[in-house]
């Protein structure tokens, strides 16, 4: 199976949309160009609409989800703040271990794999936090975490959310729900290959940016100076000039479908995709009213037919459909399987597709 016939159903990265790819092979310019600078410019108000947001200091990091998420941190945490973090998957733990490197007293609140985290629970766990954080949409184990009560609810504290796999697959609002710092990725529902984090950073949170960061790269006191007007464009890192086309071209096809559509996009797939497994006898892992359409978590069966154990499936899936799908993580690698459905992949025929074949191989 050649790998331009992939399709991409993990937790990430997705296929990506065809215009994206296509803005791969526009010209290289200068990254201090006027056209890319006005480029670049627009990829931030594009970022701004699929946000959701008026936040000036919106911009996409240059580097993988995991740098949005230091950015995050780092920028907002003094030693010894206290910082309150939900943890119900793998990356509520990295958040952890994010903030406590960055010194912060971290209040970790544990809820079970495949069950959300009551905001109350956040919410009750330190009386005056620095930072409440959480993540939205769990890839881990594919269920949503609710934010916006957080939001209304947060004091003094910022409210720093995780939108990796929720930007442009499901509702999120960041200004209507009261986040200050968000991050995501162009690899999950923007449909852009993996490498920029866009990142937004409310006013409030720009008035609490540290002197001096633990990181230089990912120090937004440079690029906040543009925002507020204290400073004028100047050299910090060469930008991924043809990343930057790349997700124009992604935010371009989203707001072109409309975001909302895009939501309902996800939304149809998730569901044919959740009532069909459950239809051939699977069972769901994450807990209903919970689930991520984008990601959907399902149990390993224990009846596999003889021969074939739970990589060997998705090993079949891959060689003989050419589809992708992801292994559990952590306590669950081996347990449950995480079906993708993001970005240009989140098309129905995809579904009907990857259902037929689970049904040829697991006989049922
Ligand atoms: N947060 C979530 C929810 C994720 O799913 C991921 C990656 O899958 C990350 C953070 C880290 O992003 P990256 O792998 O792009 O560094």
């Amino acid at each position: 199976m050649p790998f331009s016939d992939r399709i991409l159903m993990g937790p990430g990265p997705c296929n990506p949309y065809p215009e994206v790819m296509a803005a791969f092979a526009r010209p290289v310019l200068g990254h201090l160009d006027p056209e890319f600078v006005a480029l670049l410019d627009e990829t931030n108000e594009r970022l701004r609409r699929v946000f959701r947001t008026a936040n000036q200091l919106t911009f996409p990091v240059s580097a993988t989800g995991s740098a949005g998420m230091e950015a995050s941190f780092v920028n907002v945490v003094r030693p010894g703040d206290d910082v309150v973090i939900g943890v119900n998957g793998v990356f509520g733990g990295r958040m952890c271990d994010v903030a406590a490197r960055a010194g912060a007293n971290v209040h970790r609140v544990d809820v079970e794999w495949g069950k959300a985290i009551d905001p109350q629970q956040l919410l009750d766990a330190h009386p005056s936090p620095r930072i409440i954080a959480v993540v939205h949409a769990e890839t881990s184990t594919g269920v949503r975490n609710d934010v916006a009560e957080l939001g209304a609810n947060k004091g003094d504290a910022l409210l720093l959310v995780d939108c990796v796999t929720s930007l442009g697959g499901i509702p999120l609002e960041i200004d209507e729900w009261g986040i200050d710092l968000a991050y995501s990725g162009t690899q999950k529902c923007l449909g852009v290959p993996p490498g920029l984090a866009p990142l937004t950073v409310s006013p409030r949170a720009i008035e609490r940016i540290v002197e001096t960061p633990q990181s230089w790269y990912l120090d937004l006191n440079m690029i906040k100076k543009y925002v507020t007007g204290e400073g004028a464009r100047a050299y910090h890192h060469t930008a991924p000039i043809s990343m930057v086309y790349a997700l124009h071209a992604g935010l371009g096809v989203i707001l072109e479908e409309g975001l909302e559509q895009s939501w309902a996009r996800h939304a149809e797939c998730g569901a044919l995709l959740q009532e069909g497994l459950q239809n051939l006898g699977f069972e769901l892992f994450a807990q209903e009213g919970h689930r991520l359409p984008e990601l959907t978590t399902v149990v390993v069966p224990t009846d596999l037919p003889a021969g074939l154990d739970e990589a060997a499936v998705r090993r079949r899936l891959l060689e003989r459909y050419g589809i992708e799908v992801g292994g559990g993580l952590g306590a669950y690698a081996g347990k449950v399987w995480r079906i993708g459905c993001m970005g240009h992949t989140a098309r129905p025929r995809n579904v009907t597709l990857l259902l037929g074949a689970l049904a040829e191989i697991l006989q049922r």
